[in-house]
């Protein structure tokens, strides 16, 4: 199975978005309020080609996100704390294309949340199956949806999305999964708290798990610390996520690889095992 990390450019945040100050409301606002920015993070998507079809895990930012009026003009933190680098041959159909892989070729996209930077390269997918958490997809409607980051507007009109529930199958510390694939090796996991319906992919292969962590924590650095981010929509169940991904961090040799890790795709490509 040939697995390759695919960059869609980069976002800088502020500081308090990785490394959050405060607890609760406080955290998105000190996030906002904050005047340092990170270096610029990469946007990863990750491609599987899998025996039973191409598996894409989130599809990275588009670079319309550069055009003025992209993102809603009342909205603080689109506003203030964030800042896309892209061009339009950095979004992710490029990136495929570069590797081999023609984007209608893509059998499951898999969406670990909705934010903008996993959802943006959506529209280059009409072929293929659209995977999200039931839970997450219920989050999206209205004024709450808008503030809590779901861009809905600038969504493709085709969205159809396979909705899945979790079943009562437990993969080390977390009591349920799906399993994705018939050979059994592909599961999608909970790991909520980033967002209310965050989910994680592990791939099982030679005795190693690939945790696809997409937004459960900005960096393996910080889920070792055990660090809630600056704008999770709900600290507590952040807080056990990353609680439960370090049992089995502890438990499984597991290379872990979150979306805006600067050091994941050197990770994927040596294997490299979380050491705790
Ligand atoms: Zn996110």
């Amino acid at each position: 199975m040939r697995i390759h990390a695919v960059q869609s450019g980069l976002v800088s945040v502020k500081t308090c978005q990785c490394y959050s100050k405060g607890h609760g409301a406080m955290r998105l606002v000190n996030t906002i309020l904050d005047r340092n920015w990170t270096d610029p993070l990469p946007i990863y998507s990750w491609a599987i080609e899998h025996p039973e079809g191409i598996i894409l895990i989130d599809t990275g930012e588009t670079a319309r996100t550069l055009e003025p009026g992209y993102f809603p003009w009342w909205h603080p933190y689109f506003q203030l704390s964030i800042k896309p680098c892209l061009q339009p041959e950095d979004e992710v159909n490029f990136r495929l294309r570069a590797l081999g892989i023609e984007p209608n070729d893509v059998r499951w996209v898999i969406l670990t949340h909705l934010h903008t930077d996993h959802i943006g390269g959506l529209h280059h997918f009409p072929n293929a199956e659209i995977i999200i958490s039931r839970r997450e997809y219920e989050q999206i409607g209205g004024w709450r949806g808008q503030l809590n980051g779901y861009l809905t507007h600038r969504w493709p009109k085709w969205l159809a999305p396979r909705l899945i529930e979790y079943e009562a199958k437990p993969i080390g510390p977390f009591s349920e999964s799906f399993t994705l694939t018939k050979a059994g090796d592909v599961s999608l996991i909970p790991t909520q708290g980033h967002t209310e319906g965050h989910l994680s992919v592990l791939v099982q292969t030679d005795g190693v798990s690939l945790f696809f962590a997409g937004d459960a924590s900005y960096s393996e650095q910080l889920m070792l610390e055990q660090i809630v981010d600056g704008v999770a929509q709900d600290e507590d169940k952040s807080r056990q996520t990353l609680k439960r991904i370090l049992q089995y961090v502890q438990e499984f040799p597991t290379v872990y690889l979150p979306s805006h890790d600067p050091n994941a795709a050197q990770r994927l490509a040596k294997q490299t095992i979380v050491s705790v």
